[in-house]
């Protein structure tokens, strides 16, 4: 035996910014050590899973005191691409290194005592595989001699690049309205990178919902590549082989949503991010990174290309490509020459819109569909076209309340109020849903507070509106989608699915069915509560309504190879004059931008300027406030705070209390990025010092620091 110990130090999922001293012997494990192993170690009373990331032959500890690393996964080491991106999400985003790390490995290949039938699991894995779907049958299947002469521009952009240098990387942004065919030119694009062999492409698209259907165009223009999808919503078994097969080298495409971001894909040549815009891309818990922005910093380190794909891009991005940051695509032109849709905004205060009593095929309850807009619908159903009404509300009714005292429905753990369900929705009978924590509850018969039995729901949501329709339609076939729905029959797909088929003729739904889905037949687009996501705190809140209604009218219309007409879509608003609706009507998404930029610019408020949140929770709200209130004091007796660096006030967040904690959180923000970075490092080592993990050991409060947060 040698007499130089081997030493490596080794990072868990813990909040403990330092990593741990384990020896290693390479009679019993087997391998010599390297750095991107993933082992299983002791740790505190039981074992962990962790990462090696250093190599040595001495410990700053005495040696005689460490203790060994116990087995090693059935792995090749993490490549040095990916270390050096998972160092940078941890120093970017404060968060260590193994809180980093750990969990973007799937599942399968933190459990240790699995690793022994991993071998077998894979290589039964390898022979079922999908079969092939003749490229022709796949709608959107779209080759290089059917692209119209706008995309064959975007196209040969794309590809037409000197490829002298070994530096490749490029940042691109592709901005075309829905129907433009953004999809086919950046596939296009991906088989001329995937010639090269061994090449490999990641492909990030923001929801889960998305990928059936984006996974069957990939199929049908790749039917010889194996293709990974990784997303949350397959088995852990799948998504651990799906990881491997990336790892490997053995996917050449690899197809994901946000957490696709962090995977190992050691021959990567190129990056799309589909959506680019879309806020699922910002993870919301632990390391609370942005993939997109990964994406972006990881093809700059790797030296190759990314496109950004959007209708409606980013403020951040767009203004990144107007100042040649980023090169610039435009597809201005639906790509079947269909008409954009028309867009009709309804002031829902003006009486003329409003049923009156007597009116006939009046709803009998006062409904959220004004009278003009039932109209348009009942106009659509006689041209056999499709309907989709979307209100940002699942559930019955948003409240229950007691029409004899002020009781109304609250949830005992948050504050906000529980959301009627009725029954099948949740459960055979009607409930009360907390949608924050998830409480459950029976619909109480009398009123708790003055044991009155007359209870009244106040407001809608999707099951209400789906029941107002079916009453004022009674012979369409209304269809609701929402997340309640999908869950219970046979998945989000089958009921795209009906819809596509035309066995529907009204979907009442939420958001989800507006994304990314080529219906048809759809003739017309209605939006029932647009303003309760314009007048909210925070600053992007107009940013997002406009791309979502952007996507929605995107729906109407899409008429594709049948057709040549352009739908409508009904918005119906008390504030029609608003900015975000005017530049909805001329369909003027860089007029939008330019609009919201100025108003960013003389706010401050990014892109002109960076942020970050310090989130805090505890047992109340004034110890959480308190504990925020007292950082700030520190970092101003350090003298950081001034004209670079502005702190805000401590304040509740929205929705101030769920199940049972009480959250506030503080505002960072600065015009310098390194500044920021800076600042949020202090704050990291002043909280640590008196916290065990995340949480103070004098006040027990929980915090958290965000960069960049997207939800304020
Ligand atoms: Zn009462
Ligand atoms: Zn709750």
């Amino acid at each position: 035996m040698s007499s130089k110990p081997i030493v490596v130090q080794a990072v868990v999922d813990k909040p403990l910014s330092q990593g741990f001293d384990y020896l290693w012997d390479i009679e019993k494990l087997g391998c010599l050590p390297e750095v991107g192993q993933v082992v299983q170690l002791p740790f505190g009373r039981g074992s962990e899973v962790g990462l090696v990331i250093k190599v040595n032959t001495h410990s700053e500890y005495s040696i005689d005191k460490l203790k060994s690393v116990e087995k090693v996964a059935p792995l090749p080491p993490l490549d040095d691409a990916l270390l050096r991106l998972m160092n940078f999400t941890s120093q970017y985003y404060v968060h260590t290194l193994g809180e980093t790390i750990m969990p973007s490995i799937p599942k399968m290949w933190r459990k240790s005592e699995d690793w022994e039938k991993i071998p077998k699991k894979i290589e039964s894995a390898e022979k079922k595989k999908a079969k092939k779907i003749p490229s022709e049958e796949v709608e959107g299947y779209i080759t290089v001699d059917q692209l119209n002469p706008e995309q064959l521009d975007a196209l040969k952009t794309l590809v037409d690049e000197p490829k002298k240098t070994k530096n490749l990387f490029r940042s691109i942004l592709m901005q075309g309205q829905t129907g433009s065919g953004k999809t086919a030119v950046f596939l296009n694009w991906l088989a001329t990178i995937l010639k090269d062999e061994g090449a490999q492409v990641l492909l990030l698209v923001p929801e889960i919902n998305l990928t059936p259907q984006l996974e069957r165009r990939v199929r049908a223009y790749f039917p010889n590549e194996a293709l990974a999808v990784l997303h949350s919503g397959v088995s852990e078994k799948q998504r651990g082989i799906a990881w491997h097969e990336a790892f490997t080298g053995k996917a050449r495409i690899v197809l994901g949503t946000r957490l696709a971001a962090l995977a190992s894909i050691p021959n990567l040549r190129a990056i799309v991010v589909d959506e680019e815009h879309d806020p699922s891309y910002k993870q919301q818990e632990g390391t609370r990174y942005s993939a997109r922005d990964l994406a972006i910093w990881r093809a700059h380190d790797q030296k190759i290309p990314i496109l950004l794909s959007s209708a409606t891009p980013s403020l951040e991005t767009w203004m990144a490509a107007k100042a040649g940051r980023y090169e610039y695509i435009r597809l201005d032109q639906r790509a079947q020459g269909a008409l954009m849709p028309k867009v009709h905004l309804i002031n829902s205060r003006d009486p003329q819109n409003q049923f009156s009593p007597g009116d006939e095929n009046s709803p009998q309850t006062r409904s959220l569909i004004t009278k003009t807009l039932a109209n348009a619908i009942t106009k659509n159903l006689e041209s056999c076209k499709q309907s989709l009404i979307l209100i940002n509300r699942r559930g019955y009714a948003p409240v229950l309340s007691c029409s004899a005292c002020t009781w109304l429905s609250e949830c005992t753990q948050c504050s906000t109020h529980m959301v009627m369900h009725k029954a099948g929705a949740l459960g055979k009978k009607s409930v009360l849903s907390c949608h924050h924590c998830g409480l459950v509850k029976p619909i109480p018969s009398f009123c708790p507070d003055c044991g009155n039995a007359d209870l009244k729901t106040l407001g809608q949501g999707t099951q209400r509106l789906e029941d107002a329709i079916e009453e004022m339609w009674p012979k369409a076939r209304v269809l609701r989608v929402d997340t309640d729905s999908s869950r219970k029959s046979k998945g989000a797909e089958a009921l795209f699915q009906e819809i596509h088929e035309g066995k529907v003729d009204i979907v009442v739904g939420t958001q989800m069915i507006a994304k990314g889905h080529d219906y048809q037949n759809i003739g017309l687009v209605a939006v029932l509560d647009a303003d309760s996501r314009l007048y909210s705190p925070d600053f992007r809140a107009a940013e997002r309504l406009f791309a979502q209604l952007v996507q929605v009218a995107g729906r109407a219309g899409r008429s594709g190879k049948n057709g040549q007409e352009g739908g409508d879509i009904y918005i119906e608003t008390q504030y029609p004059e608003a900015a975000v609706y005017q530049y909805l009507l001329r369909h003027d998404v860089d007029g939008f931008l330019s609009h919201t930029a100025r108003e960013r610019e003389e706010a401050h408020l990014p892109p002109y300027s960076y942020q970050g949140l310090i989130h805090a929770e505890g047992k109340t709200l004034d110890k959480a406030i308190q504990f925020l209130s007292s950082l700030k004091g520190r970092l101003k007796n350090k003298g950081l705070l001034g004209k670079e660096l502005r702190i805000y006030d401590p304040v509740p967040k929205a929705v101030m209390r769920v199940a049972g904690a009480e959250r506030a959180q503080i505002v960072i923000e600065s015009e310098s990025r390194k500044l920021l970075q800076e600042v949020l490092e202090i704050i990291d080592q002043d909280l640590r010092n008196e916290s065990q993990g995340r949480i103070s050991k004098t006040s027990r409060i929980r915090w958290l620091i965000e960069r960049d947060p997207i939800a304020i």
